[in-house]
Formats: structure tokens, sequence, C-alpha cells
């Protein structure tokens, strides 16, 4: 159990724990769901009964009582050797991922008006492990940071200077370790370096996003100033017109209550009025309902374009990478949006396609496509822990 390093995800009412030993192997993995809500319940993964946790219980609870769980049951026998946090929004302080101190603290706390859901609760799991384990270097590992490199073009919006530079209004991009990690993997399966690979990711969970790498700098990408902005995702919309906000506000329906069913009850959800999960609609569509069918359709169709957009960015193309959920597992929906780009050369192979590339290093075009396309899954919680064990390795405390 030496050199374990213990991965802290705080999302807005929940709470993922990932315990790897020093080989970067899982050893162990937990969480806690509607947090703050009146049911919140904890489970540790691979075992049967829940942990019990109070009915409201705040994220800081809930780390407590996960971390006495895995001790309870001989999953965390020492001091982890290094903590990783993810940390939602980095703003324009945070290019890289920062070994925590208090200094560091003032400043996540300074760009929590750009993430207020999220910024306070990684603060809250990070005051809660800074208190279990005074001792332990901890690591902030930023969704934004890999974006930190975008160009001006693609980061300002055509909106008055001024809020850019008073209110910091500008497009900040997320899932930023997943592209990295996708940047890095990528390179790897295509015998390359990170730096003279250029790659679009695509990554698609419940939150979905593309991004441009150009030798391994993110030089575009679809979320902006909050993740709301770009593919169609699971509840969240993705683009809309703005004016959209005053057009609903004549039909009484104020700016708040239009952000939350933007962020809530679209994208997906929506569009089929029935379900955010992808697998779900693919067997709705199979069985005729239609609305499914067009919510797969939108889906596809907003990404294809988005694709296309992306190669403005590049000027050469390694390869298209798909990563996530739906990314990862379903075929139909890469098939159906790179459908959409037969004109610029992307050309599936029917058979690697439909085994996600499990059988051929994730590669899954066909031999005549103008470029590679790759499935590969992302790790998140992998990167955050070697993040922290690395800079935990530059203290000299572990
Ligand atoms: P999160 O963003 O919450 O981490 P995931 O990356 O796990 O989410 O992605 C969840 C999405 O992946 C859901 O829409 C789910 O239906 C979809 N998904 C998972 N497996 C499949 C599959 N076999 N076919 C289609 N979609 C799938």
């Amino acid at each position: 159990m030496e050199d374990t390093v213990l991965v802290v995800n705080c999302g807005s009412s929940s709470l993922k724990l990932a315990l790897f030993d020093g080989a970067y192997q899982k050893l162990a993995s937990a969480q806690a769901e509607r947090l703050n809500q009146n049911d919140a319940f904890a489970r540790i993964d691979g075992i049967q009964e829940t942990v019990p946790l109070s009915p409201a219980a705040s994220h800081h609870e809930a780390l407590e009582t996960l971390i006495r769980a895995f001790r309870d049951h001989k999953l965390l026998t020492s001091l982890p050797a290094a903590i990783g946090h993810r940390v939602v929004h980095g703003g324009e302080t945070f290019r890289e991922a920062v070994l925590i101190d208090n200094g560091i603290i003032s400043a996540i706390e300074d760009c929590a008006g750009l993430a207020p859901l999220h910024n306070p609760v990684n603060l809250s799991g990070i005051r809660a492990t800074l208190a279990l384990f005074p001792d332990v270097p901890q690591t902030a590992v930023f969704d934004t940071a890999f974006h930190q490199t975008l160009p001006k073009r693609a980061f300002l919006y055509a909106l008055p200077d001024s809020w850019y530079r008073d209110w910091g209004v500008r497009r900040y991009g997320f899932h930023g370790t997943s592209h990295g990690f996708m940047a890095v993997e990528a390179a790897r399966l295509l015998g390359k370096t990170p730096a003279t690979t250029s790659i679009i990711s695509a990554h698609l969970g419940n939150g979905c996003s593309i991004t441009a790498i150009r030798d391994g700098i993110s030089m575009d990408t679809s979320m902006g100033l909050t993740p709301l902005e770009g593919l169609v995702m699971g509840t969240r919309s993705g683009d809309v017109d703005p004016g959209l906000v005053d057009f609903l506000a004549s039909k009484g329906i104020a700016a708040r209550e239009v952000h939350r069913v933007l962020n809530q009850e679209s994208g997906l959800l929506g569009l089929s009025g029935q379900t955010n999960d992808m697998r779900s609609l693919c067997e709705l569509a199979d069985h005729g309902h239609e609305p499914s069918q067009t919510a797969i359709e939108v889906f596809c169709f907003r990404l294809a374009r988005y694709i296309g957009a992306m190669m403005a960015s590049l000027r050469d193309l390694d390869a298209l990478v798909f990563t996530g959920g739906i990314g990862e597992n379903s075929a139909r929906v890469r098939r159906d949006t790179l459908d959409h780009l037969r004109i610029m050369g992307f050309e599936l192979s029917e058979d690697l396609n439909r085994h996600h590339g499990e059988i051929s290093d994730g590669r899954i075009e066909s031999a005549g496509s103008r470029f590679p396309v790759l499935v590969i899954p992302t790790n998140e919680e992998l990167v955050i822990a070697r993040e922290a064990s690395r800079l935990a390795g530059a203290t000299g405390q572990d």
C-alpha cells in the first residue's frame, strides 16, 4: 500500500473517489450522490451494502465518511503519498496542474464566479482532505488548463472588449484533462510524439465537447465561458441563438428559468422527451420512437458540423478521436456522424467500428479513408493521479 494516490472529484451534487497504487492500478473507487439533498447516499464499488450518510450530507461529510469506510474495509491502510483534485475552473490563472497551498486556494476562490456550481464544491473537497491529511501533498488539476493555449481568435467572443477585460467574458473550454489525454494516447497509438501530432478530439459523455489539437496544443474547442456552449449534450442544449433569452422573456419566462432549462431539460432529453441516455435513445429509435431518432440525428449532425469547424485550426490531421461513454461505445453515432463528412474523406470500416477499435489498436477507419479515426477510452482519474504523483514527487515528500 505504499505510494497510493487518492483522486477526488467533487461534482455539484456528487463526489467520486478513486485510489491508485504506485503503478497507477486502481485499488478502489467510491461515490456519493444527491449530496445536500434529502436522500444522499454513498457506496464503495464492489461492496454490496451502501455506506450510511446523514440525509442531507455535505461533500465534506461524504468525503470523511468514505475515507473512514475505505479504512474500515482495509482499502486504505496508510497515508496516501499524494492527493489529486479535479477543479473545474482555473480561469486565466492556471495553465497547468499545481500543488495546493493557501495562495492557490484563494486563487481557486477567485475563479468561483466563473463556475459557481463547481469551484466551491471542489474547494470543499480540498478543505476536507487537507483536514484529514494535512501532511500529504495535494494537487489541483483544472478542466480549463489545457485550453489556456487557445489563440485570441478562438477564445474571444465578438462582444464589447470591456466585457472580456472587466469580467473575463471569453471562451475557456472544459474537459481539458480528457482532451490532453487523447493527445498523448493518440500519438502513442500512431507511433508519434504528442508534440508532432494533430488531432480532433471528440469527448462525448453526458457533457460533450470537441477540441482541435495542433502539435499537442489546444487551438480551438467547442465549450465556452461555461460548459453549455457547443455540441448537443445529454441535458444541455449546446449552441442556441442568444436572442432566445429575450424572445422567451416576452413569453414570461425569466432568464434564470431559461438557463435552467438550457442546462437541465434540453439536449437529448429535451429533443426526445424521454431520456438523456444515448443507449436508451438508440433502443427507443430502433423500436420506431421518432423523437428519439430525431434527437440522435440532431446530435450527430451538430457533431459533424463541429468536426468540420475544427479543421480551420489545423494544418494537417493525424486522427479524429472519439472518447467518452458515447464516443467509446456507440458505433451508430460514429457512423451517422461521419456519414455527413464523406466530402472530407472520412470513411469507417463497418467491422472495426462495430468492435469499437478493440481489435485494431483503436483504429476504425477503412483502408480508403483519408484520415485515421480512433476510439480511445478516456481516463481522467488516471491523469489526475499521475499529475498528483508527479507534483508530490517534486516536493521530495513521496
Ligand atoms: P459522464 O459524462 O457522466 O462521465 P459517460 O462518459 O459515462 O458520462 O457517458 C454517458 C453516456 O454514454 C450516456 O449517454 C450513455 O448512454 C452512453 N453510452 C454508454 N454506453 C453506450 C452504448 N453502448 N451505446 C450508446 N451509448 C452508450
